[in-house]
């Protein structure tokens, strides 16, 4: 086997977290410098999308990232490839709404990247459709990724927000959730998407309410149309339906909502932006 370079350690699989033991293939690449250097970001949903172009983002500021979703081979190529940039990742398999498997990729974070100053609540299902006859697996699955995902992964991860932000290398911490303009606006056709969204807006501010004085910043990210795989997994019949009406935009790309993200954790430790709506330009509603 040809010697790696010290930065990359063990790589060959992501750091499977689906059980408690500490046993498993790991990937940890190395960093550089940057605006949150010395810092420790997790990310749920950074198998794709916007979590794997914010992952991309706050490594390249610097920040160490750990790159939680289930999809094992792609979390392992993104945290190569930041390892090759000069960034470092440690990829942890997990599905998040499994309250220890959400748990174990915050632990596991600690263990092995020593702290956690960012959590990004990315992970998140859109599955639309009328209201009446849903399926309501759908529904189930909604609930159980867009609130009950977000909220172990914040319930894990506050004891060492909380403990970041009183340290001295950046004074503050941040929990940015990814919400929607689906979360600012109901739509028919987007019911318990919506729901979920609001329901993310709601904790949200309660949360802020509750933390920002100890200097933890909780965000919302409200994103219009961005082109990424979350279409994918709507229903044909209904994906129809809701592509059409984006059909003639130019949709977010989903760099555009991690520069974002990127923007809200590097502002200075007095700023806080706890809301911020991201269309598309010609996007009306
Ligand atoms: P993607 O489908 O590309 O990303 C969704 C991510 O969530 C994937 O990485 C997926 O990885 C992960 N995920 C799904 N289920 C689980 C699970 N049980 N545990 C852990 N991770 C999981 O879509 P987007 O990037 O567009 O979506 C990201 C967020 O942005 C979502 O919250 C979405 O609601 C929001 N959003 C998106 C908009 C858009 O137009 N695209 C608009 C407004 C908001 P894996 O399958 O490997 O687990």
């Amino acid at each position: 086997m040809p010697e790696q370079p010290d930065r990359y350690l063990p790589r060959e699989a992501a750091n499977d977290v689906t059980d408690e033991s500490d046993d498993e293939e790991r990937t940890v690449v190395e960093m550089t410098g940057g605006r949150l250097k010395d810092a420790v970001a997790l990310v749920t949903g950074a198998s794709s999308g916007i979590g794997e172009a914010t992952a991309r983002a706050l490594a390249e500021e610097g920040a160490a990232v750990a790159l939680v979703a289930r999809r094992k081979d792609r979390l392992d190529a993104l945290a190569v490839e930041i390892g090759r940039s000069g960034g470092r990742a440690l990829a942890l398999q997990a599905d998040v709404t499994a309250e220890a498997q959400a748990r174990a990729a915050v632990r596991r974070t600690i263990a092995e990247l020593g702290r956690l100053d960012i959590l990004v609540n990315n992970a998140g299902v859109m599955l639309l459709g009328p209201i009446v006859d849903a399926p309501t697996q759908e529904w189930d699955r909604m609930i159980a990724l867009n609130l009950q995902g977000l909220l172990y992964a914040t319930h894990a991860a506050l004891p060492h927000l909380l403990a970041a932000a009183q340290d001295a290398s950046r004074g503050v911490s941040d929990v940015v959730n990814v919400s929607s303009v689906a979360g600012r606006r109901a739509r028919s056709g987007a019911g318990v998407y919506s729901l979920s969204k609001f329901g993310v807006n709601a904790f949200s501010e309660s949360l802020r309410q509750e933390v920002t004085a100890r200097h933890v910043r909780v965000s919302v990210i409200e994103p219009g149309a961005v082109r990424t795989e979350l279409f994918d997994h709507v229903r044909p019949e209904v994906r129809e339906r809701s592509t059409r009406s984006f059909a003639n935009i130019e949709m977010l790309q989903a760099g555009d909502v991690a520069d974002a993200i990127r923007y809200v954790v590097t502002r200075p430790r007095h700023v806080a932006i706890n809301e911020l709506l991201v269309r598309p330009t010609e996007q009306e509603l």
